[in-house]
Formats: C-alpha cells, sequence, structure tokens
C-alpha cells in the first residue's frame, strides 16, 4: 500500500490535476508520506487527502502541497525558504529536498519534536525546526526569498511580510475557520510595495497564536 506503484499512482493524478512543475512531481514522488504519519493510516498515505495527526492537526492533502509549492518555485530559485506550522514535517521535506536552506516554525511542542526527530532521521541537514509562535516569523535567518504558511490567519501577519527579502514571495491561506479561505500569492517589489494574487480556495487549519 506504500509501494512505489501506489505513489506513482498520486503523482499522476497530481499532473491530471495541472501540477507541471517536474522538481515537485520529483521529489513527491520519492519522500515516504507514510512515515510522517501515524502507522494506523499509513495505509491511505497516497490518497489524495488530508489526515489526522493528532493535536486536531492535519497533514495537508497531496495537491495543496504540491499546489503550494509549485506557486512558491514558479520562474524563481529560492536559496533560504520559511515554513510556518512544521505540523508532521511533511511539507517541510519537500522543501527540503528543493532549496538550500529551509526553517520551518511549529508551535505544538510534540509535534515539533516529532518532525524534528523524523527530518534527521531521512537525513535532511538543511532543515532547520525552531518551536515557535510563527506568526511572528523566525527573525533570527530572515530575510527569506520566500514563505510558506500552512496554517490559516484572519489577516495577514506583518511580521511575514516584514521578513520577506525585496523579490521575494509568500504563499498563504488567508481568512477565518469557516471555510472561506483563499490561498494568496504575494510578491514584495520593494520596501514597502507589495502584490496580492488570490489563487484558490483552500481549507486549513487556523493559525493560532503563542506555543503549546
Ligand atoms: N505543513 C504541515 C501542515 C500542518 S497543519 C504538514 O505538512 O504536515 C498546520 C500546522 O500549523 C499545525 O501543526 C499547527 O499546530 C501549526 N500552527 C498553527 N498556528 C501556528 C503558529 N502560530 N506558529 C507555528 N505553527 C502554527
Amino acid at each position: 500500500m506504500t509501494s512505489q506503484r501506489t505513489r506513482d499512482r498520486l503523482i499522476a493524478l497530481l499532473r491530471e490535476m495541472g501540477i507541471q512543475n517536474e522538481e515537485v512531481l520529483r521529489v513527491m514522488r520519492y519522500v515516504p508520506r507514510h512515515l510522517f504519519m501515524d502507522q494506523a493510516l499509513a495505509s491511505r498515505s497516497y490518497e489524495n487527502t488530508s489526515l489526522p495527526i493528532g493535536h486536531a492537526q492535519t497533514i495537508s492533502q497531496p495537491y495543496i502541497v504540491a499546489k503550494m509549492t509549485e506557486l512558491l518555485l514558479s520562474d524563481f530559485v529560492p536559496e533560504k525558504v520559511l515554513e510556518v506550522g512544521t505540523g508532521s514535517g511533511y511539507q517541510a521535506a519537500i522543501l527540503g529536498g528543493l532549496v538550500r536552506e529551509l526553517h520551518t516554525v511549529e508551535r505544538i511542542t510534540p509535534l515539533y519534536r516529532n518532525a524534528r526527530e523524523l527530518l534527521y532521521q531521512l537525513g535532511y541537514r538543511n532543515v532547520r525546526t525552531h518551536l515557535a509562535d510563527g506568526s511572528w516569523g523566525w527573525e533570527d535567518s530572515a530575510p527569506y526569498d520566500a514563505i510558506m504558511v500552512t496554517a490559516a490567519p484572519e489577516s495577514v501577519p506583518e511580521a511575514l511580510k516584514q521578513q520577506l527579502a525585496i523579490g521575494g514571495r509568500l504563499v498563504i491561506p488567508v481568512g477565518g475557520d469557516d471555510g472561506q479561505q483563499e490561498l494568496q500569492l504575494i510578491h514584495r517589489l520593494s520596501e514597502d510595495s507589495f502584490t496580492v494574487e488570490s489563487k484558490e480556495a483552500v481549507v486549513f487549519v487556523p493559525l493560532l497564536e503563542k506555543i503549546n
């Protein structure tokens, strides 16, 4: 159920759904998603669905992981990237296979610990995990060429915009937790000018404050 054939079927489905970036598809084909969730759910790990990872959180749907990664990378090679919402660490593993340096921030201690351990075991030495409230970004390593947020705030936190390099981009779901979020792609053109494009309707857990 976690065989290469099962994984290849998922990749074929992502292509049918419009994912075109070959690098993204290549990395998603080899990262073992079944290791990022409870063993009881592993048989479903190559279905195109989000699944629970405990603490009322979920590992994102593969299509959304692919789509957000593709938006972050299109015609652009970000070197230093920040992810807010480590969760299972799956999205971090995908990004870790594509960029030079990834920082990822999680607010729930057990999720942070699990993801940190697993990413280390899998050999990701370019992924730095941090336990913190990511609404404040991760100031120590800013600015970032790209930032990806995998939990939804009601509005875009100012700190994240300020930690973006000039020319950098931010992919973020924005909206309340009533299922009305939209995925936004934000470009920082200069010190104080940003463009915002709305991409598609999405459903994410809320971005919450403070560590837990
Ligand atoms: N990228 C994850 C998706 C996890 S779901 C994956 O691939 O599995 C979103 C995650 O964001 C949850 O783990 C949640 O605890 C975390 N989160 C929510 N608000 C946060 C905040 N302010 N700072 C850091 N992480 C946050």
